[in-house]
């Protein structure tokens, strides 16, 4: 049986996140907030609003809407400026061997315009447009279980054969809450324990392992 594979973006498809993390520290620095790297992965994968207007409210220096999109632009453009993300050590490998056996997603809280390009650039002919789902399709971004449900539906497949992988913790926690097989590979800083304790059901150190695992469940 096949199954649906959804791949959180950034730590995960991405090495992007040493990039993101400093982008993010330069821009808030601007309005005076503190935003240090293990911090920021703590939060990845929540939507730039959600993570801007979520500092604002703990640094008691609420943003207006507009403020809320002008320093997300910022950061974007900071980001890009530092260099972007390059695909993650060992991840081509994984896409190659699933992608004549399984469906693969995109499920990312990313909302830039441009990401399908991008992928298709460092990516070609892996992922589809309809098979992604970014910032723009839902209302709430991970940790709420939102991104991942719509995969799900949009998948037609059942929930015992879709699987998720993600880098950070809150988007294990979003993968569990919509009630999927939630596997956890540390590409970053945190600890493998800040994997397991969000509730990952496995957690690999890099790419070799997932697809070492993918391999022995995919035979
Ligand atoms: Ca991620």
């Amino acid at each position: 049986m096949k199954k649906a594979y959804f791949f959180d973006m950034d730590g995960v498809l991405l090495n992007s996140m040493p990039n993101h993390a400093e982008a993010w520290r330069r821009v808030m620095q601007e309005y005076g907030i503190d935003f240090p790297p293990r911090v920021c992965y703590i939060n990845e994968g929540r939507t730039g609003k959600d993570i801007i207007e979520w500092l604002g409210a703990v640094n008691r220096r609420p943003f207006t809407p507009e403020e809320v999109q002008h320093i997300y632009d910022e950061k974007t453009r900071v980001y890009h400026e530092l260099g972007g993300g390059l695909p993650l050590k060992g991840i081509h490998e994984v896409l190659e061997y699933l992608q004549t056996r399984a469906e693969i997603w995109v499920v990312t809280g990313g909302g830039q315009y441009d990401l399908y390009e991008q992928l298709e650039r460092w990516f070609p002919g892996i992922f589809r447009r309809e098979q992604m789902i970014t910032a723009h399709d839902v209302t709430h971004g991970k940790p709420h279980p939102e991104p991942y449900l719509r995969a799900w539906e949009k998948s037609g497949y059942g929930k015992a054969d879709c699987c998720v992988i993600e880098n950070a913790p809150l988007g294990i926690k979003a993968g569990k809450a919509a009630g999927l097989m939630t596997v956890g590979v540390n590409t970053g800083i945190l600890l493998r324990s800040d994997l397991s304790m969000a509730g990952a059901d496995k957690v690999f150190d890099d790419m070799t392992g997932l697809l070492k695992w993918l391999q022995e469940s995919e035979k």
